[in-house]
């Protein structure tokens, strides 16, 4: 079975062929650490989690890389506005490394608490600074960049395909009109980004700079997403990933730089995952509606939950984000582990046509995360594994735990035999309730209650679940 991605660049669902057989180079925009990230950034690092997770699946090696930003991004994501991360440091009193150093350590807890793997390779902007200003050369050397008094800009006007990701004619794109901004009047093309700014004007007093052929100054941020890919990671990528906000102006930043200096594509195929919204409204920290993950963890919920959650929307559709969703999510969540928690009486065996079920739930399986990552479908499939009474318990069991995995939600395998003393007293039940004896079978019921374990009936005898202490909503009398 095949993998299938939706590219932005071709706007179709393409057939996936990595160029170097198994390993898939991968890289996706990381985080400018100037704050916690709120849940709706979130959503884009767990969708490329279950895109790595889904090329492991189907027999690739990815080689993931990332950047944090920790320089040069603008609070208007182009030229206009503030450094995020000084914007910070005034906010917090510290200095700007120190408030990119406390994020990106915060950053990387929320990726362990929503089970993220992280990549393989990272790199900061600050750290890679020689890497950027062998862009700006090569660009300058090239005719695709020039200077002003107030920073170095690429010419967007030197290339034939500049905005060809986004759809965007070159003309269309508007500087952000903004009071506090005083915008470079020798800037050529309100398109044209900055690849370097110098310390004049509201940069003067920009506390990070560093020496340039050029003079004093800092990189713009999206320069150094070309210079770590590429040193991470090779030109071109397989893929390179983010959250669809960077479809209009970043990534189309990206591949005029990277492209024009070295004249190979930077990435064949780019994928996009969408916005999480709340109230019809976009999720974002200049919204005023931003949820962080410590948020959902002080509302007693499971950061594991809320990937859940994120599970059963399709990447590409925007999530309209509730307490309602979360706490569905997470009651669906735990009903898996409960029911992977379960333990039969007397070992199962499978009714006729169970093999070719599990064989046929397998492969719609692998073929939903294959059609561009279908989740919400993959998470189905498992449902309907967990419902069939064909199939024995410990078969169903294995099955689900084994593709969560997949999905990257973990469960811990529990003990597969019950207690003697529970074992006992279930038996002497299940013959009171076979003699129809309901109010001597409850007596014995509450006694294996006591011993920690809670009774489910089915139609393939009885389950048990431990319950350490804590009862469940789970069902819990005898039923008749
Ligand atoms: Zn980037």
């Amino acid at each position: 079975m095949d993998l299938h991605l939706y590219n932005s660049l071709t706007k179709t669902k393409e057939l996936f062929v990595s160029q170097h057989k198994k390993t898939v180079t991968l890289y996706t925009c990381g985080p400018t650490v100037y704050n916690y990230a709120h849940i709706g950034n979130l959503r884009t690092y767990v969708f490329e989690d279950v895109l790595k997770r889904t090329l492991q699946f189907f027999g690739y090696s990815p080689l993931h890389g990332m950047n944090i930003t920790d320089v040069g991004h603008m609070s208007d994501d182009g030229d206009e506005g503030e450094d995020k991360i000084e914007k910070g440091a005034l906010r917090e009193g510290k200095h700007p490394l120190a408030i990119a150093q406390k994020y990106e350590a915060v950053f990387f807890d929320d990726l362990h608490s929503l089970n993220i793997i992280p990549p393989q390779k990272v790199a900061r902007a600050t750290d890679t600074i020689p890497q950027q200003i062998e862009i700006i050369a090569l660009l300058l050397e090239k005719n695709h960049a020039y200077i002003t008094p107030q920073a170095i800009y690429f010419d967007t006007h030197s290339i034939d395909s500049y905005g060809a990701l986004s759809g965007q004619a070159i003309d269309e794109k508007k500087i952000g009109a903004r009071e506090d901004v005083v915008s470079d009047s020798e800037k050529k093309h309100p398109s044209d980004f900055a690849l370097w700014f110098f310390l004049v004007g509201k940069h003067e007093n920009h506390m990070l700079h560093w020496p340039s052929p050029w003079g004093e100054g800092f990189p713009g941020w999206h320069l150094e997403c070309s210079a770590i890919s590429r040193s991470l990671l090779g030109q071109p990528l397989d893929i390179h990933t983010g959250g669809i906000d960077h479809l209009g102006t970043h990534h189309p930043n990206e591949i005029a730089q990277s492209e024009a200096a070295y004249d190979l594509p930077l990435a064949h195929t780019w994928i996009h995952g969408a916005f999480l919204t709340v109230d019809e409204g976009r999720m974002g920290k200049s919204e005023g509606n931003a949820l962080i993950l410590k948020s959902v963890i002080e509302q007693g919920y499971d950061p594991l939950d809320l990937r859940y959650l994120f599970l059963t929307v399709h990447y590409r559709s925007p999530l309209s984000f509730s307490w309602d969703s979360l706490s569905a999510a997470q009651q669906a969540r735990e009903h898996l582990v409960w029911f992977l928690s379960l333990i039969p009486l007397k070992k199962e065996k499978g009714e006729k046509g169970y093999k070719e079920q599990l064989t046929s739930y397998t492969d719609s399986f692998r073929s939903a995360l294959g059609d561009d990552l279908n989740t919400p479908q993959a998470l189905s499939v498992l449902w309907n594994a967990l419902k069939n009474p064909l199939i024995p318990l410990h078969l169903r069991q294995r099955f689900i735990s084994k593709h969560l995995d997949i999905l990257g939600i973990p469960t811990r395998p529990t003990k597969k035999s019950l207690p003697f003393r529970v074992r006992s007293l279930a038996k002497k039940r299940e013959k009171l309730r076979s003699n129809k004896q309901f109010i001597q079978a409850d007596v014995l019921r509450k006694k294996i209650d006591a011993l920690g374990y809670i009774v489910e009936d089915t139609p393939r005898g009885p389950y048990f679940s431990p319950h350490h202490g804590k009862h469940t909503d789970h069902k819990n009398t005898t039923s008749r």
